[in-house]
């Protein structure tokens, strides 16, 4: 039977909102899934969930959100640069301010009581709905038997007799329930959130340091060895040529340097008003790289938009000096 009103999922791709969408759609409700994608959690998990799952998948760039998330979180972060409980809260919030354009009535999402360490605990879940500003429109499929009653319940939209008591860390029930929605191959290694990987943290963690939080500044984010020049400037450095693969397509004006005549790895410069010498230094760093130069001297070429134009002769850095300015190896 359809039911009158229709909701928002927060969609991830992972297996409990995929159950928490077909649940209520087999309920009769209408009901849209929303991905909210930022560069530190691409799309790729809820692209594979969706097509497992049968359904269309919305995507929505939440970048700038995220980045003033983290800029200062009021619940503070996870293990590593995670701010669960506040972008649970930010993402809840953005979900409210579609329910119009989608004409949706309340929100849903695939939490499981007490599964995670700290997202999933009644009083994070309680902060998030507090953040969110939408408290009384959010509905847990999974486990809202045992969460207080808010507007959809209290007004018959839906029937909490209808709804779940999934709870606790064991997945006994949820693979029950993928079995008999005919689910299959819907864990897809990888592909979460990069903000709960250490490395990756360090990365973000050196970009808020130096005021460089910001979408231009994040699009290199995933690939490359990191080495901070100065306060202005961070060198990207490529160790395999699948990480020029991917660093090249995603250059725009940014400066590119390279060893001239010597195959080597490639550099972006990222930084406002780059100096000289500041140009000089990720030079050395480049041929620092190429083992074959020991301490000689040799040119490096740069330019924008790989118009390497400019030269100069510099000498390679010492192992010391390198580590001391590498922020991931
Ligand atoms: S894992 Fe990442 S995307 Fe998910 S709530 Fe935490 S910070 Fe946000």
């Amino acid at each position: 039977m359809k039911r009158k009103h229709k909701a928002i999922a927060l969609f991830s791709g992972g297996l409990d909102s995929m159950l928490a969408v077909l649940y209520m759609q087999k309920l009769g409700y209408e009901i849209v899934p929303i991905f909210f994608e930022s560069p530190f959690y691409p799309a790729t998990k809820a692209k594979h969930g969706a097509r497992v799952a049968g359904l269309n998948v919305e995507i929505i760039d939440i970048t700038p959100d995220l980045i003033e998330v983290l800029k200062n979180p009021r619940y503070g972060f996870g293990k590593h640069l995670n701010p669960c409980i506040d972008c649970h809260g930010m993402m809840f919030r953005k979900a409210g301010e579609m329910l119009e354009k989608y004409q949706a009535d309340f929100i849903i999402s695939g939490e499981v009581m007490g599964q995670r360490p700290m997202s999933q605990r009644p009083d994070s879940m309680n902060a998030v709905a507090k953040l969110s500003g939408v408290r009384e429109l959010l509905v847990r499929p999974l486990c809202q038997k045992y969460l207080p009653d808010t507007k959809p319940v209290i007004e018959g939209w839906v029937n909490k007799e209808e709804l779940l008591d999934f709870h606790g860390r064991g997945r006994s029930r949820q693979l029950a329930l993928a079995e008999e929605y005919g689910l299959k191959d819907f864990e897809m290694p990888g592909g979460g959130c990069l903000l709960t990987d250490k490395q990756v943290s360090e990365k973000v963690a050196d970009l808020l340091k130096h005021d460089q939080l910001t979408p231009r500044y994040l699009k290199f984010l995933q690939e490359g060895r990191r080495v901070r020049i100065s306060e202005n400037l961070l060198l990207i450095v490529t160790r395999t040529k699948y990480e020029s693969d991917y660093l090249t397509p995603r250059i725009e004006d940014e400066i590119v340097i390279k060893a001239a005549n010597i195959a080597g790895p490639l550099g972006v410069l990222l930084g406002e008003d780059i100096s000289l010498d500041e140009i000089k230094l990720a030079g050395r760093v480049i041929l620092s790289y190429i083992n074959k130069l020991k301490n000689s001297t040799a040119q490096v070429e740069y330019g924008q938009k790989f118009k390497l134009v400019n030269k100069l002769e510099v000498s390679p850095l010492s192992r010391q000096e390198l580590d001391e300015l590498t922020i991931n190896k």
